[in-house]
């Protein structure tokens, strides 16, 4: 019966259009869907990703599958997904990532703005900047003084050229005037691992994946990348207030398929992941992680198309002028 009321909708909705329905549509899922996930197992974009996985495969009555394919900052997924059929059974959850890559990278094998179908807006996470535990700064103000001395030597881990701690680290490295050095890994999950290790001394990533370490005291946390204090860290001052005027980076994540995808797969998709942003153990689990939940009106092809031509604007004349250009 709970079956039957699911697919109504998917029934009806033809007919009243007056068109016979589509018949793999119809049946729409009967099999596995993959998640697709341009970074790395245990960061922030694969977390979010196993999260949602569980209520849309409640949800969905077909296993969502996370696959994590790797490299070239999210843009080797996002070729995958645009390239895929247009079932249904392969989608795209990526960050801001995929609105900088248009300026970063001189040729991309897709096209941003065309190649893809909207879901929605899924969440929002702040960024933290955080360092090995080892490191001789104990506060921003050290760690200004510590870079000054040992410009040479400083690393500065992220997820690669497009990744938004890549485009943190370029904010942060082009307000200080300093090129330091980055180390790029395929995601921030391994990132984070060397951060624990000693091996790379600083990180601007997601609250996703740092607040966990930074509430153990496992890392050293220097600011926050918001123009106002996060509710989860409210002593720890913004990097905007410790000199870094304006400083702001919020990593959004949306769910995209391939264009052409039909309309009632992709109306079944968007509820699914509606449904599993309003489950409550979704919900208390991204407050935790001071994450921001898209707002139900948000959780829309309109909003996420709306949302990602505007950043392709905004981020194109800032990564212009910070020169970082992949050719
Ligand atoms: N946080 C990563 C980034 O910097 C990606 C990830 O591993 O989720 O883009």
């Amino acid at each position: 019966m709970k079956k039957l009321y699911k697919l109504l909708p998917l029934l009806i909705t033809p007919l009243l259009l007056g068109i016979a329905p589509i018949s793999h549509s119809q049946e729409y899922p009967s099999r596995p869907i993959s998640i697709v996930v341009p970074f790395a197992a245990g960061g922030p974009t694969d977390a979010v990703a196993r999260l949602l996985a569980v209520p849309m495969t409640k949800y969905l009555g077909q296993t969502m599958v996370v696959e994590n394919t790797l490299g070239a900052g999210g843009t080797i997924a996002a070729n995958r997904v645009a390239k895929s059929p247009k079932d249904g059974y392969m989608v795209l959850f990526h960050h801001i990532g995929i609105s900088t890559a248009p300026s970063l990278y001189s040729k991309l094998p897709y096209d941003t703005l065309n190649d893809f179908e909207y879901i929605g807006q899924v969440i929002s996470a702040p960024m933290t900047l955080i360092g090995r535990k080892n490191l001789p700064a104990n506060n921003f103000k050290e760690l200004l003084a510590y870079i000054q001395q040992n410009k040479d030597k400083v690393t500065l881990a992220n997820a690669g050229p497009g990744a938004v701690s890549q485009l943190c680290g370029m904010l942060f490295t082009s307000q200080l005037g300093i090129p330091l050095t980055q180390i790029p890994y395929k995601g921030t999950g391994p990132a984070i691992t060397d951060i624990l290790g000693g091996q790379v001394d600083l990180l601007c990533d997601q609250t996703t994946n740092t607040l966990t370490y930074i509430k153990a005291d496992k890392v050293k946390l220097f600011g926050t990348t918001t123009l106002q204090r996060l509710s989860s860290l409210p002593d720890v001052p913004t990097l905007n207030e410790q000199g870094l005027k304006g400083f702001q980076v919020v990593a959004w994540h949306g769910m995209y398929a391939s264009k052409g995808t039909p309309q009632p797969v992709l109306d079944k998709l968007n509820a699914a992941l509606k449904y599993a942003l309003a489950d409550p153990d979704v919900r208390t689990r991204l407050r935790e992680l001071n994450v921001e939940i898209a707002k139900p009106e948000d959780i829309t092809p309109a909003s996420l198309k709306h949302l990602v031509e505007t950043e392709v604007k905004k981020w194109a004349p800032i990564i212009k002028a910070s020169g970082s250009y992949i050719e």
